[in-house]
C-alpha cells in the first residue's frame, strides 16, 4: 500500500492502463477444466482476419470482456475463447491484389500458402489491438479455422452430415457471382434498389414485358394467371421465341400477376426466384444461356461469347431492327447483388453442395435458447420461416476447407476418407484403398471448396470440446454473443449444425449487439470518412474511456453512434474518480488495521447508498445491461460520494474527533466496493485504485456482496443532505461565500436527528437540530408593490399612491382601506396592488426562515 503523497496528481492514462497491461499474467484468464467452479463457456465470434480490428469488433468485445470479468468475479469457471475466421473471398482477392496475380497463376497449395501468410499477419495485428483494449481473453483457447487441428474438424462434421443424409449435392438453381466466380448462399445476398428498363415486345402475337431481354435464349414458357380473360384458351399452345426460334408452351399459373405488364410473362432459366419456383412447378425444360463467368453460351446462338450486358444491348437492337420491340419504360426494382463485390448475381443450375435446412429442428432448437434483446429470436424466426432453398455450401475457390470426397473416375462411386485420416486435401491425397464398387484406383478428388460458415458454424462445438464425434464433453456453452447483422447466417447455422450433429442447441443463451454507426448516423464507411478506429480512441483518451463508452453508448440490441464527447465525459470521469480517491486515500492513510465500527449518521448513509448502487449495478450486470450498470455507478461516485458526502463530512475528517474513526471506515469500504463495481467496465483504473487501497488486485476479488439497511440513516441522511444543500444555495443567493460563516441555524424536524456536528460543519454554523416548533413573531418591515396593476391603473398618481401606503399603519398594511388619499384626492385602493413584507423574530432576534416540507430552518445571523 503507497501512501497518498505518492499518488500523483493527475492520473496518467497511457503509463497506468500499460504498466497494468504488462503486469496481468495470461495465465490468470485460462479457463480451468478441473475446476469445481459453475462453468460459463463463451462462444465468442471468430472475427474475419482483415488486421484492422474495427470499432464494431470493439463494442462487441466490450461486451463480452464485460460479461466474462463479472463472471469471474461472481465465482464462474469462465472461457472466453479468441477464434480466427479465416478462410474466404476477401483474403484470395487481397493475395491477387499485394502479387499482381490471379489464384489461377500458382499452384493451389502456393496460393494457400499466400493466404495463410497474410492471415497470420493480420491475426497478429488485431492481437495487438485487442491487448492494448485490455480484454480478459482466454488466450490457451485460441482456435484458427484455417489450420489442420480446426478444419479437419469441419471436414468431420460434413462427413457426419453426408452420412446422416443432411449433405447432398446435386444439379440445382443456385446464386452465382460471375465475377467472384463462385456459389454464394442466399445470406450473403444483397438486395438493393435499381432503375431499369422494362421492354415490351412481340412475343409470336403476345405482348410480353421483360427487364432481361439477354435471358430470351433461355427462355422455357410463356406463363399467364387462369383467369386472364385475354389469354383464354391460349393454354397448352406452342410459341415461337423472337429471334432465336425454338417453340415453348404457354402455361396458366395462379402466381402469375396479371396487372403487371400485359398479364403474360415469359419464364427463362434462371432470371430469377420466381422463375426457379416455376421451372420446378411445371416441370419445365432447363437452358443454360449463361456461363460461370457470365458469359452466353452456345445455347445463344450468335450472341454465344458475348458478356451477358453487351448480349442484351445487342438483342435490344436486333428486336427494335425486326420491329419487335414496341415500348420501353423505367422501373424501379430490388435486384440480388453480391454481398462482396456488388455484382448482380445470376441464378444457375450447378452441381452443388447442400444442406438440408429442416426450418421446425432449427427454430425449436432457437426457441430452448433466452435471447436478449427478445425480439431479435423473431429475426430469425422470419428468415428461417422464408427460406424456401437448402443451404449451397459448395464454393468454386481455393482458401478453404476441401470438401473431403473423391470420386472413381471408372464408375462414379463417391469415396470418402476415414476419420483418422482427416485432415485431407482431395485434390493432392489420394483414398487408400481401391474403389469399393469397381476396384478401380483412379480417382478424382473434389475440386469445390465449404463455403466459410461451414467452419464457424461448428464454433459452440469446437469450444466445448468436440473431437469430431459424439456430444461434446462441456456442451451447450452458455452464452453466444454476437451482432444482429449475422443472425441469419453465424445464428442461424450454429443451431442447424448444433441440431444436425448433437442433436441439441448450442448454447443456453445469445445476446445480440447492435452496430456502430459514425458520428454521422451513418454506418462507417471510406465513402463517407466517417471512420473510427479503436486506435484513435485509445491514444487519445485510454482504453478505458473507450470501454465506457461502450458500455454506456446504448442498450443492449441497439445500434449506437460513434460520440467523441462521450469519450470525452467518460476520461472526465476518470479524472473526477481519481481525485476523491485521492483525496480519500490522505485520509486513509492515518488509520491502520482494520476499519472500525461506523457509527455517525452521515457515514450510515453513504453505505445504505452504497448498497442500493451495488443492487442496481448487480441487478443491471445480470441482464447484460451495461448502461444501467455504468449509470447507477457513475451516479453514486459523481453525486452521493464526491457531492454529497465528501462535501459534507470533510470537516470531519480533518477535525480531531473520535467520530472520524467512522468516516473513514465508511470510505474504505466505499473505495473497496466501488473498485469491484468498476473492476469489469474499466479494468486498469480500477487495478490502480484497489491496489493502491488494498496491495492486492481487483480482478481476483468477489463482486461485491455488499448490503447495509438502516432505514434511519436513509430518512435522516437524505434530510441532511437536503438541508445543507438548501443552506448552501440559501448562502449563494445572498451572495456570500460558501465558507463563510452563518450565524445560528435551527433546523426543526419532525424526529430527533445527531448527525455528528457535520451540518454545522459544512455551512460554517451554530447549526441545531430541535424536534419542537420555532416561537416566531411576524415584524412588519415594509411593502412589496406590485407595479404591473398599479402602473396602468394609477398613472401619474402611482407614486404618490405609493408614499401613502408606505405611510400606513402596520394593521392597515395587512387589512389594506378600501380608498386613501393622494395629494389631497380620496381614490380606490386597486385589489392585489401590494402586499406587506414581513420579518420574523425568535426572542426578538431577527432570522431568516426557509420551509421545506414539514422541516422549518431558522437563521439568525447576530454572533
Ligand atoms: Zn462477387
Ligand atoms: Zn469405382
Amino acid at each position: 500500500m503507497s501512501p497518498s503523497h505518492q499518488l500523483p496528481k493527475n492520473y496518467d492514462i497511457e503509463e497506468v492502463e500499460r504498466r497494468w497491461q504488462n503486469a496481468w499474467r495470461d495465465e490468470d484468464n485460462y479457463f480451468d477444466p478441473g475446476s469445481p467452479k459453475p462453468r460459463f463457456i463463451i462462444d465468442t465470434p471468430p472475427p474475419y482476419p482483415t488486421g484492422n480490428f474495427h470499432i464494431g469488433n470493439a463494442l462487441n468485445w466490450c461486451y463480452i470482456d464485460f460479461i466474462a470479468r463479472y463472471k469471474r468475479m461472481r465465482g464462474f469457471n469462465v472461457m472466453f475463447p479468441q477464434g480466427w475466421d479465416c478462410h474466404g473471398l476477401p483474403t484470395e482477392v487481397k493475395v491477387e491484389e499485394t502479387y499482381g496475380i490471379t489464384k489461377n497463376d500458382v499452384p493451389r497449395e502456393k496460393f494457400r500458402e499466400m493466404c495463410r501468410d497474410l492471415t497470420l499477419g493480420n491475426i497478429e495485428k488485431m492481437r495487438a489491438t485487442m491487448r492494448r483494449l485490455g480484454f480478459s481473453t482466454d488466450w490457451s483457447h485460441e482456435y484458427i479455422t484455417m489450420l489442420p487441428e480446426y478444419y479437419k474438424k469441419t471436414q468431420a462434421s460434413f462427413l457426419q452430415m453426408l452420412k446422416a443424409g443432411d449433405i447432398y449435392q446435386s444439379e440445382h438453381p443456385v446464386n452465382f457471382c460471375t465475377r467472384c466466380e463462385t456459389a454464394i448462399a442466399f445470406a450473403e445476398v444483397n438486395y438493393v434498389p435499381r432503375t431499369t428498363t422494362l421492354n415490351y415486345f412481340d412475343f409470336d402475337g403476345v405482348e410480353i414485358a421483360t427487364t432481361r431481354p439477354e435471358l430470351l435464349a433461355a427462355c422455357v414458357a410463356v406463363a399467364v394467371h387462369p383467369d386472364d380473360e385475354r389469354y383464354r384458351g391460349m393454354k397448352g399452345k406452342r410459341l415461337a421465341v423472337p429471334i432465336f426460334g425454338h417453340q415453348v408452351p404457354v402455361i396458366e399459373d395462379v402466381a402469375v400477376d396479371p396487372n403487371f405488364g400485359s398479364g403474360a410473362v415469359m419464364i427463362c432459366t434462371f432470371g430469377d426466384k420466381m422463375d426457379v419456383y416455376w421451372w420446378k412447378q411445371h416441370n419445365l425444360e432447363l437452358r443454360k444461356a449463361i456461363d460461370r463467368q457470365g458469359v452466353m453460351t452456345a445455347v445463344a446462338g450468335p450472341y454465344a461469347g458475348m458478356p451477358s450486358e453487351a448480349c442484351r444491348k445487342a438483342i435490344l437492337r436486333d428486336m427494335e431492327e425486326g420491329g419487335i420491340l414496341k415500348r420501353q419504360e423505367e422501373l424501379e426494382q430490388r435486384v440480388g447483388t453480391c454481398w462482396r463485390c456488388k455484382t448482380p448475381i445470376e441464378i444457375l443450375s450447378e452441381r452443388q453442395w447442400f444442406v438440408r435446412v429442416h426450418q421446425d429442428d432449427i427454430l425449436d432448437a432457437a426457441r430452448r435458447v433466452s435471447w436478449t434483446p427478445e425480439h431479435m429470436f423473431t429475426r430469425l424466426e422470419n428468415w428461417a420461416e422464408s427460406m424456401e432453398w437448402d443451404w449451397c455450401i459448395s464454393r468454386q475457390r481455393i482458401f478453404a476447407t476441401p470438401i473431403p470426397v473423391w470420386f472413381c473416375d471408372s464408375c462414379g462411386e463417391l469415396i470418402l476418407p476415414d476419420g483418422e485420416d482427416l485432415p485431407v486435401d482431395p485434390t493432392v491425397d489420394t483414398p487408400k484403398a481401391p474403389c469399393p464398387r469397381c476396384g478401380g484406383s483412379n480417382f478424382t478428388g473434389e475440386k469445390d471448396v465449404l463455403d466459410t460458415w461451414m467452419d464457424s458454424s461448428i464454433s459452440a462445438l469446437h469450444v466445448t470440446g468436440w473431437d469430431g464425434d459424439g456430444r461434446p464433453p462441456l456442451f451447450p456453452a452458455q452464452l453466444r454473443p454476437q451482432g444482429h447483422d449475422i443472425i441469419r447466417t453465424w445464428a442461424f447455422y450454429t443451431i442447424l449444425r448444433a441440431k444436425a450433429l448433437v442433436g441439441s442447441h448450442p448454447w443456453d443463451q445469445i445476446l445480440v449487439n447492435g452496430m456502430v454507426l459514425g458520428d454521422d448516423g451513418f454506418k462507417m464507411s471510406k465513402s463517407r470518412s466517417n471512420i473510427i478506429s479503436p486506435e484513435d480512441v485509445v491514444g487519445k483518451y485510454g482504453a478505458d474511456a473507450l470501454r465506457q463508452w461502450g458500455a454506456g453508448g446504448a442498450t443492449i440490441g441497439s445500434d449506437i453512434m460513434f460520440n467523441w464527447n462521450d469519450v470525452v465525459a467518460a476520461s472526465r470521469f476518470q479524472t473526477k474518480l481519481w481525485n476523491i480517491f485521492r483525496f480519500v486515500m490522505g485520509h486513509l492513510d492515518t488509520v491502520t488495521g482494520e476499519p472500525g465500527p461506523v457509527t455517525e449518521l452521515t457515514d450510515r448513509w453513504l453505505l445504505v447508498r452504497l448498497s442500493d448502487t451495488v443492487a442496481e449495478a448487480t441487478a443491471a450486470m445480470e441482464g447484460y445491461q451495461f448502461d444501467r450498470a455504468l449509470r447507477a455507478i457513475r451516479e453514486f461516485a459523481w453525486n452521493t460520494l464526491a457531492d454529497d458526502y465528501i462535501e459534507i463530512t470533510k470537516g470531519r475528517l480533518y477535525a480531531e474527533d473520535s467520530s472520524r474513526a467512522s468516516a473513514c471506515s465508511a470510505l474504505r469500504t466505499t473505495m473497496d466496493v466501488l473498485c469491484r463495481l468498476l473492476a469489469p467496465i474499466i479494468p486498469h483504473f480500477a487495478e490502480e485504485c484497489y491496489h493502491n487501497l488494498t496491495g492486492r488486485s481487483v480482478h481476483k476479488e468477489g463482486w461485491p456482496d455488499f448490503a447495509y439497511a438502516d432505514d434511519e440513516a436513509r430518512r435522516h441522511g437524505d434530510l441532511l443532505v437536503k438541508m445543507v444543500a438548501e443552506l448552501r444555495r440559501y448562502k449563494h443567493d445572498r451572495g456570500m461565500a460558501l465558507n463563510a460563516p452563518l450565524g445560528h441555524v435551527m433546523i426543526y424536524a419532525p424526529e430527533p436527528v445527531d448527525d455528528a456536528g457535520d451540518a454545522g460543519r459544512a455551512l460554517n454554523a451554530d447549526a441545531r437540530w430541535s424536534t419542537g416548533t420555532p416561537r416566531l413573531e411576524e415584524v412588519a418591515n415594509g411593502v412589496n408593490f406590485n407595479m404591473a396593476i398599479i402602473g396602468p391603473r394609477l398613472r401619474k398618481q402611482a407614486r404618490g399612491f405609493m408614499e401613502a401606503v408606505q405611510a400606513l399603519p402596520p394593521d392597515q398594511l395587512r387589512n389594506p382601506p378600501t380608498t386613501i388619499t393622494v395629494d389631497g384626492e380620496e381614490i380606490p385602493v386597486p385589489a392585489d396592488s401590494f402586499t406587506p413584507k414581513v420579518a420574523y423574530q425568535v426572542a426578538g432576534e431577527e432570522v431568516d426562515v426557509l420551509t421545506l416540507g414539514d422541516v422549518v430552518v431558522t437563521i439568525g445571523h447576530s454572533s
